[in-house]
């Protein structure tokens, strides 16, 4: 092999330099994994200094260096440069007397290397990453035996590189399906229309409430609103105003109750709120809000002007009594206002 030029196509191969970068080796502090690599190659070899080198755009950067008090060289500095094109170790018996390095530092420096050899670090997809490499400061040659061994532990060199990144992609992998899993958490409790808690969560939310008052918290307030007559609605205005229409009172609910309070889709034009902490006069005073907000406010985006009323049964949320019988209670109460007229709230 003649002398390298510069530029040099081997080094500057862009898909060579994007395999490099996928490792993100470089610039990394010293690891004793490779440490121990180099470390082993060097006592093999008989070599007072090894190295993992891997050759950069501008540099040769060693990740191990045994021996040698040195982190990075330029390139035109680079014995591996050379040892790179090789399938087999490249071995260089005496440095001096080899015109394409006799004159690199090493060589002309006041204790000169003198010998070299290095074995390449191939990926599994076919790019060299650089070598691992032993020199020393007397001539001398590398039984095939020896360079076979130097292969193998290059090829170690390769397996630490790829097993570090399985473990990111692995460690990346969790962090993705932690995410999807607290997504799916979420959509599973949330009423995708509204946004609302959706019945599931709601009752859920009902049976902690329940445990809490049993316990003798202090008392709860419980509200369900119907909308009156959304079949109208959708049939004057159409579906999707309809949708949009249960939005509005979804966006009213959450600006007229509490951060405290709970407020679910129930079912189809159904609502229902926990007022944690809440007497029922209290709870009858957010429940004239609400009807008050939705007497002031037309579904937006809706020509002619939408008005919304709603029927409301209010209860308080007692202790002693099953959840299904509470539950019924307030069902019963919501119809007495649909009876009596609609757009109001009765109280039981
Ligand atoms: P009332 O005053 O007695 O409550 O009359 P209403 O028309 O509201 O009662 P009804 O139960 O007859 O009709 C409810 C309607 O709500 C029927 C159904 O098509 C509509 N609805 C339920 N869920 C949705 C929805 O998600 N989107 C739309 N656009 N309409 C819905
Ligand atoms: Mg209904
Ligand atoms: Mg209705």
């Amino acid at each position: 092999m003649d002398t390298l030029a510069f530029p040099d196509p081997l080094i500057d191969d862009p898909q060579r330099l994007q395999a490099l970068r996928r490792y993100a080796v470089l610039d990394t502090p010293m690891e004793p994994a490779y440490d121990e690599l180099a470390d082993m190659a060097g006592h093999i070899c008989a070599a007072p200094v090894a190295l993992i080198s891997f050759l950069d755009r501008e540099r040769q950067w060693f990740k191990a260096a045994m021996g040698l008090a040195v982190q990075e060289t330029p390139l035109d500095q680079s014995i591996c440069r050379y040892a790179a094109r090789q399938t087999g170790v490249f071995v260089v018996p005496d440095l001096a007397l080899d015109p394409r390095f006799a004159h690199f530092d090493i060589v002309t420096q006041e204790h000169p290397m003198r010998f070299y050899a290095g074995a390449p670090l191939v990926t599994p997809d076919g790019y060299v990453l650089g070598t691992l490499c032993v020199l020393d400061y007397v001539p001398r040659l590398l039984a095939p035996r020896l360079q076979e061994l130097m292969l193998a532990l290059a090829r170690q060199v390769i397996r630490l590189l790829e097993l570090k990144r399985a473990n990111e992609r692995q460690g990346h992998m969790l962090v993705e399906l932690e995410e999807a899993r607290r997504q799916m958490a979420v959509l599973a409790h949330t009423d995708v229309l509204t946004g609302l808690s959706n019945r599931r969560a709601f009752t859920e939310r009902l049976r902690q409430e329940l445990a809490l008052l049993q316990r003798g918290g202090e008392p709860a307030s419980l509200l369900m609103l119907d909308v009156d007559h959304f079949k109208r609605v959708n049939d004057l205005h159409g579906h999707h105003a309809g949708d949009m229409a249960l939005q509005h009172v979804a966006a009213l609910c959450r600006e007229v109750f509490r951060a405290a309070d709970v407020v679910s889709r129930w079912g189809g034009e159904e609502f229902m709120a926990l007022l944690p902490a809440t007497g029922v006069d209290q709870a009858g005073a957010v429940a004239e809000r609400l009807h008050a907000a939705l007497a002031a406010r037309p579904v937006p985006g809706i020509e002619p002007a939408l008005v919304l009323t709603a029927s409301m049964g209010l209860s308080a949320f007692e202790p002693l009594h099953p959840l299904d019988i509470t539950l019924r209670t307030l069902d019963a109460a919501m119809y007495t206002a649909k009876r009596e007229g609609r757009n109001r709230t009765v109280a039981v």
